[in-house]
């Protein structure tokens, strides 16, 4: 075998290695987008989290998010901190590739003043306006529930623990979605939360109620979740997916 040939044998060698590499990388990016993470509730430093915005962002882009929300808890002494979280969030938005979105946990608030204080939420600039619901394993006050189902500036009930038929048939109507939660005892209802939510065909969100950096979870945790709830496969999809991008699609969001 000549110099030549030798060579263009490597030639051909070397660009087949690159096709083959190049065709590998493509379709594992085409994976990673069909497969990206949206969590819509999570806490920074201006509640009871452990993370600055920012770093919530740069933690939920590596997990390959597509858009992580800062949903702090608020009630009427610190609904303010929406304004520090938009400020935050501007600059991240713009210059990053996920989608972070301002928006409020309204927590251990009088049932009656729900309403009043999403209203108020929303007027200061929250995109994402969640509810602490009736998780089992808080003393969340009765009512609550009833309350954020009954509001439609409110988008998700979070962790809503033994919430009725009638309350899931009114967040439907309201277009208020349920959570299936990641978080260690919230979780113990998600069995509840997702088999009344499918008989009368409310709308589930899979978050995670983020506190620390170990708290976000990648869309295989998230698909195992959804899955432990007992969500039979083809639902899956549609919460992890088509449910929390039409929220954010409703709002311009994306
Ligand atoms: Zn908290
Ligand atoms: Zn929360």
């Amino acid at each position: 075998m000549g110099w030549g040939e030798n060579g263009r044998f490597h030639d051909y060698h070397y660009i087949l290695i690159c096709w083959i590499t190049i065709n590998n990388l493509s379709k594992k990016k085409g994976d990673s987008t069909i497969n990206k993470r949206i969590d819509l509730h999570t806490h920074s430093i201006f509640s009871d989290g452990e993370l600055l915005p920012s770093e919530i962002a740069r933690r939920a882009s590596v997990l390959n998010h597509r858009a992580v929300a800062i949903t702090d808890h608020v009630d009427a002494s610190n609904i303010d901190c929406v304004g520090r979280i938009i400020n935050a969030v501007l600059d991240i938005r713009e210059n990053w590739d996920i989608e972070i979105i301002p928006g409020a946990e309204i927590t251990h608030a009088p049932a009656e003043i729900i309403e009043k204080l999403a209203n108020q939420a929303k007027n200061l600039g929250a995109e994402i306006v969640v509810v602490h619901g009736e998780t089992i394993v808080e003393p969340v006050i009765e009512g609550t529930n009833w309350n954020a189902v009954n509001c439609p500036e409110v988008d998700i009930l979070a962790h809503p623990g033994l919430i009725t038929l009638e309350e899931a048939e009114i967040a439907k109507e309201n277009d208020i979605a349920l959570e299936i939660s990641a978080r260690r005892g919230h979780c113990l209802g998600n069995g509840h939360v997702a088999s009344v939510a499918l008989e009368v065909g409310a709308k589930l969100v899979v978050d995670t109620d983020t506190h620390a950096p170990e708290d976000l979870i990648s869309y295989d945790m998230a698909y195992k979740i959804a899955s432990g709830a007992g969500l039979p496969e083809k639902e899956i999809e549609k919460v992890l997916k088509d449910n929390p991008e039409n929220i954010l699609k409703s709002k311009g969001i994306i």
